[in-house]
């Protein structure tokens, strides 16, 4: 198992998932990539392919984008609960980042996306993802792992 190197932030690169078996994750598109990619040759190229126009900015840049990655983690697990299925996650995160480009404000996105992303959530990734791995079925307002 691979461990996070907080020097990874410095490629644009957090984790998820409990600090024993960490994976890591792009605080540019927020997707996460296995824990066999923790290497600063693959976290690399995640971002010179992925996101290319941030592959030389400074660690400013990511420490913010890393605060606003927290602050997603925090909404979702408030209106999802704390074992939220990850592509539920990342649909929620690909919402709020479509919303910060067509540049509605915050309270829109607690008004339209977040009641949004909770049926999404609930109705069709969790459903999917569910059958897609075969895991446990969904509770009332919980979408489990
Ligand atoms: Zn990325």
């Amino acid at each position: 198992m691979r461990k996070y190197n907080s020097d990874y932030l410095e490629i644009g690169v957090t984790f998820t998932g409990p600090e024993q078996q960490p994976k890591p994750q792009c605080v540019i598109c927020y997707e996460s990539l296995s824990n066999e990619c923790m290497k600063p040759a693959k976290l690399r190229r995640h971002i010179e392919t992925k996101d290319p126009e941030y592959k030389s900015k400074s660690l400013d840049v990511f420490k913010n984008k890393l605060g606003e990655l927290k602050t997603s983690r925090k909404t979702i697990t408030k209106h999802c609960g704390a074992n939220v299925n990850e592509n539920a996650t990342l649909a929620y995160y690909k919402m709020a980042q479509l919303l910060a480009k067509c540049g509605k404000n915050h309270t829109m996105g607690e008004e339209l996306i977040l009641p949004s992303e909770t049926i999404v959530c609930k109705r069709i990734l969790g459903d999917a993802a569910a059958k897609a791995i075969g895991t446990v079925p969904l509770s009332n307002n919980t979408v489990q792992r």
